[in-house]
C-alpha cells in the first residue's frame, strides 16, 4: 500500500492483528521513506444478498425495510430497538446461510417466530402485515391484538396495547406452544 504522507509506492507492515472478531484484520504500516506510520483493516466485500419473491422474482435484500417492518409491528409494544435490531440480524445471517439468497415466505417465517418469543401483540400486528398471506415482506396496516398467553403482556411498565377480547376470540394464531 502506498504512503499517505509521502506517496512512496511501498510500505510495510509493522503488526498485523485480529479485529471486529475476526471478521477484519488491522494493520499497522510504516513508510521507509518517510517512517510516517498509519493503520489499515482489511475485510471482506460482503455478496450481495437476495430475496425470492413470488414467481421466482429476485429483489436485493432490504434490511432497512425489514427493520422498517418490525418497527412497525412492535407500535406500541414493549419491543425494544435493540430486539428488532437483533431480529434483522438474525435474518440477514440466514440469508447468508442460505448461499446468499432466500424465499421471501421463509424470512416472514423467522420474523414471526422471533417476535413470537419476543411478544405476543407485535407478533399479532406482523402477522396481519404480511400480505398476500407469506409474502414475507410487511405491507399495510396490521392487527390490533395482544397475546393473553404471553407474560410480557402482563407487564405493568412500558406502552402497551389494550386487549381486545373478541378479536382474540375469533383469531385462529394466538395459540402458543
Ligand atoms: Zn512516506
Amino acid at each position: 500500500m502506498e504512503c499517505p504522507s509521502c506517496g512512496a509506492a511501498k510500505t510495510s507492515t509493522l503488526e498485523t492483528r485480529r479485529a471486529d472478531d475476526g471478521a477484519a484484520v488491522r494493520r499497522r504500516r510504516r513508510c521507509p521513506d518517510c517512517d510516517h506510520r498509519f493503520t489499515t483493516f482489511e475485510r471482506r466485500e460482503p455478496d450481495p444478498l437476495y430475496v425470492i419473491k413470488r414467481g421466482d422474482r429476485r429483489q436485493r435484500f432490504d434490511p432497512e425495510k425489514l427493520r422498517a417492518g418490525l418497527t412497525r409491528a412492535a407500535h406500541k409494544r414493549p419491543v425494544r430497538a435493540a430486539e428488532i435490531e437483533a431480529i434483522v440480524g438474525r435474518i440477514e445471517r440466514a440469508v447468508v446461510e442460505a448461499g446468499g439468497e432466500l424465499d421471501s415466505e421463509r424470512i416472514g417465517e423467522i420474523c414471526l417466530e422471533q417476535l413470537r418469543e419476543l411478544d405476543g401483540g407485535a407478533y399479532l400486528q406482523y402477522a396481519g402485515t404480511l400480505s398476500p398471506p407469506g409474502s414475507g415482506i410487511p405491507q399495510g396496516a396490521g392487527l390490533v391484538l395482544a397475546d393473553p398467553e404471553n407474560p410480557r403482556n402482563h407487564r405493568t411498565s412500558g406502552p402497551t396495547l389494550s386487549v381486545r377480547k373478541e378479536e382474540h376470540a375469533a383469531s385462529p394464531t394466538t395459540e402458543t406452544d
